[in-house]
Parts: C-alpha cells; sequence; structure tokens
C-alpha cells in the first residue's frame, strides 16, 4: 500500500531539490503535483483540499520562501501536514482504572477483519499484561464463533460462547464470566453484516447499552477505498465509535481512503492491522506513517 503515492510525492518534492530559493509559482507547482498524487491514490477531495489550503499557506510563509534549503521546509510541511491527516498524536485504548473488567467492542461489516482483529487485540493486550476473555456475539455469521474459538486455542486466552444465539445474552454473561475467571479486559466481536442495516445497529446500539463499553472501535477495511467512508460515516451516526482499526493495510489498494478516515470520522485510528498473524496489529503512530509514506 502507499507504493504509488509514495512514489509520486517523492517526484514532486524531489522537482524543488537544489533550486536555491523558492517562488510562489515554485510553490503552487509542487503543490499541485501533491494533490494530483493524493487524489490519485483516493484520498478524498475534501481532505486533499483542505491539506492543499493549509500547506500552501504554510510553505508561502517567510521562512520557507527564505530558508537556506526551502526544498526541505516544503518536505516538512508535507510531512507535518500528512502527519496531522492521520490524527497527529498516537491514540492507546482508554481502559477506566478502577473498572472490572473493561470491556472493548469491535463493530464493523462482515469481512472487515473484525473477529481476527479481537484475537489480535486480545492477543497484543496478553502481551502487555492484560488477561483478556474474547465473547464471541457475532451469531450470524456461522463460523465466526468457531473461528473466534480456534484463534482463541492458539493464542491460549479463553473465549466466551454462551448459547450462541442471543448476543445481548451472550455479552452480559462474559462480564460476569470474566469476573469469576479473573478476566480483566473483555473483547467482545459482534454481528457484521454485508451491509448496513437496521437491525444490525439497534444490535450494536443495545449492546452498546447493556456493556457501557469503556472503548468501541470500527474495523475498517483500508481495501474497500471510498466506500468505507460512507460505512464510518452511518456507525458514527448511529453507534458513535471511539476509534478505529485499519485492517489489511497490507494489500495492494491505494490507500488513500484510510488516510481520509480520521479527517471524515473526526475519530482517531488507534491501530493498523498489516496482515492475517496474531501479532500483526500494531498502534498506529501518525509520524512514522507519514515518514513512511513520503519515503
Ligand atoms: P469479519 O467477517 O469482519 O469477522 O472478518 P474476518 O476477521 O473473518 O476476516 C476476513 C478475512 O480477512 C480473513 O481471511 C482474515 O484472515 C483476513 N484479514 C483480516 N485482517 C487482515 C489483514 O490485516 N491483512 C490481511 N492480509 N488479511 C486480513
Amino acid at each position: 500500500m502507499f507504493e504509488s503515492l509514495s512514489q509520486r510525492l517523492q517526484n514532486a518534492l524531489g522537482a524543488l531539490r537544489g533550486k536555491g530559493r523558492l517562488t510562489e509559482a515554485d510553490i503552487a507547482q509542487a503543490m499541485r503535483e501533491v494533490r494530483l498524487a493524493l487524489l490519485e491514490a483516493d484520498v478524498n477531495f475534501k481532505v486533499v483540499s483542505r491539506f492543499s489550503i493549509r500547506a500552501t499557506e504554510r510553505c508561502s510563509a517567510a521562512e520557507v520562501l527564505n530558508s537556506l534549503t526551502p526544498a526541505q521546509n516544503v518536505v516538512k510541511v508535507v510531512l507535518d501536514e500528512l502527519t496531522d491527516m492521520l490524527g497527529g498524536q498516537t491514540q492507546t485504548l482508554e481502559l477506566a482504572q478502577n473498572k472490572h473488567p473493561n470491556v472493548v467492542m469491535l463493530v464493523g461489516l462482515q469481512g472487515s477483519g473484525k473477529t481476527t482483529a479481537c484475537a489480535k487485540l486480545a492477543y497484543l493486550l496478553k502481551s502487555q499484561g492484560k488477561r483478556p476473555l474474547l465473547a464471541a456475539c457475532d451469531v450470524y455469521r456461522p463460523a465466526a464463533a468457531d473461528q473466534l474459538e480456534t484463534l482463541g486455542r492458539e493464542l491460549d486466552i479463553p473465549v466466551y460462547r454462551g448459547d450462541g444465539h442471543n448476543p445481548l445474552a451472550i455479552a452480559t454473561e462474559s462480564l460476569a464470566h470474566a469476573t469469576s475467571t479473573m478476566r480483566d479486559v473483555v473483547i467482545v466481536d459482534t454481528a457484521g453484516r454485508l451491509h448496513i442495516d437496521d437491525a444490525m445497529m439497534d444490535e450494536m446500539y443495545q449492546l452498546k447499552v447493556a456493556l457501557e463499553p469503556d472503548e468501541i472501535l470500527m474495523v475498517i477495511d483500508a481495501m474497500i477505498g471510498q466506500d468505507a467512508l460512507n460505512v464510518a460515516h452511518a456507525f458514527a451516526e448511529k453507534v458513535d465509535f471511539d476509534g478505529v482499526i485499519l485492517s489489511k493495510m497490507d494489500g495492494d489498494a491505494r490507500g488513500g481512503a484510510a488516510l481520509s478516515v480520521r479527517e471524515t470520522t473526526g475519530k482517531p485510528i488507534k491501530f493498523i492491522s498489516m496482515g492475517e498473524k496474531p501479532d500483526s496489529l500494531e498502534p498506529l503512530h501518525p509520524d512514522r506513517l507519514a515518514r513512511r509514506i513520503l519515503g
């Protein structure tokens, strides 16, 4: 992901190298190239337009125009703006200190990578000394609970399945089960459908009211392009999630939609998933990803 964006950005900014001074026209030309590169990478056009206005303003400031290495300063502006586009600061899970167990609920469309993300997140928390329990509340995709159980077994993390039919009952029982088995964080896998529908949203909402999760994370498939933004909008309106897990960031999509998620939803991207293995979930560090994109 991002290879062709990286290449185009490097070309656009590389053209400034070696110039002793930059004129407004040089900057306008470079920004035009940067804008085209972002649009071609499928970054949302409103996000590109805001990026372009801010970056051009900052590049036109005296310290860039008059600095000794103007090209480097332009690169820095683009890097800073990309970092901001991705949310600026690294955002972590916010689990209440005095609550047992903590609850993290994952939502998203079927196929987004939600079930595997539950297991990966449990694995990450376990590696940080937590004692997670997985709750299998996706009762509509027949294989989801089995998949979660298999993953749990591989990672030595228990899975609560309850009666396998009633998501609300499974979820609430899982909290009591966590308490009685000394588990300190419950990660809830919820229903994923192929399309957003009212029944799905109602169920999410009921789970939210019943569980009062510390965090609701929406899993978004980075490969699905601009559709991801519409889906995220619909979820944000109904469930008001706290953050995003971007899955399949190892894919070969252009990646721009993923870069637009933060600005279009207003929700932080907390984790990215870079593969199918349990250890492929990592916190998003906006500055590092921006640097990787700029090459
Ligand atoms: P769910 O329907 O949302 O629960 O989706 P799953 O968790 O079952 O994932 C759907 C498919 O995507 C599975 O084959 C996963 O192995 C795969 N998958 C999930 N996350 C990633 C990722 O970050 N990278 C890659 N390459 N595949 C992933």
